[in-house]
């Protein structure tokens, strides 16, 4: 089985990844946690290129897309096919719909070409579930940075950029409704944990 969780900056991805990792083994099922850019030691030096990009070194649009297909590209070979083969159920943090997201609806990047590249990167792999942790954009970033911190005119153009992404993934959450489901991930850790439980429970037995 094959669990991704997407959403923008802050979301809350992380920890309840981490909650349902927990709750799966207390079921007794063989879980795997691995996230994209990085999955696989390629991929942390690929990711580590694409996160900390030097002001003196900057990275193409179309490169960076590049990166993340030759990240997925990995992941899939390396770790994704093989645990899946052994019956583990993977929980991927980010996968194709960060891509049509971030450097889609962000980037404003050619779909067609998006969609051939994770094609290429995946050959066909999809998930089983994806779940979407919709927080506003504003919500996400400020619990980054913890709370109380005004937002500055440079920020201000990321939340631009972010919205973008945002209204990528309800796109996706709209058109593609038996794979992608959206949890309000504005709630307590705890609600939204539940909510996550409610999906697995009811579509993993499909
Ligand atoms: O939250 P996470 O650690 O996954 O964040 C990684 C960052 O990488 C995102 O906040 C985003 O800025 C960036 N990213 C991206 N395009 C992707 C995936 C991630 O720009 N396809
Ligand atoms: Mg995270």
């Amino acid at each position: 089985r094959f669990i991704v969780f997407e959403g923008v900056e802050g979301c809350g991805k992380t920890s309840q990844m981490q909650l349902c990792a927990e709750w799966l083994q207390s079921l007794g099922v063989s879980v795997v946690l691995t996230r994209e850019p990085g999955g696989t030691e390629l991929g942390l030096d690929l990711r580590r290129l694409l996160l900390q990009k030097e002001e003196d070194k900057p990275i193409a649009e179309v490169t960076e897309l590049l990166l993340y297909a030759a990240d997925r590209s990995q992941h899939v070979a390396q770790e994704l096919k093989p645990q899946l083969a052994q019956g583990k159920y993977i929980l991927c943090d980010r996968y194709v719909d960060s891509t049509i997201a971030y450097q889609g609806y962000g980037r404003g990047l050619d779909m067609d070409l998006i969609h051939q590249l994770n094609y290429i990167a995946t050959g066909g792999l999809t998930s089983d579930i994806t779940i979407w942790l919709d927080v506003d954009v504003e919500v996400g970033l400020t619990r980054k940075r913890g709370e109380n911190v005004g937002l500055d005119r440079i920020e201000q153009e990321a939340i631009a950029f972010h919205r973008r992404v945002q209204q990528g993934y309800a796109d996706l959450a709209k058109s593609s409704p038996s794979r992608i489901f959206s949890v309000d991930g504005s709630s307590s850790k705890e609600i939204v944990h539940k909510k996550i439980q409610e999906i697995l429970s009811v579509h993993l037995q499909e």
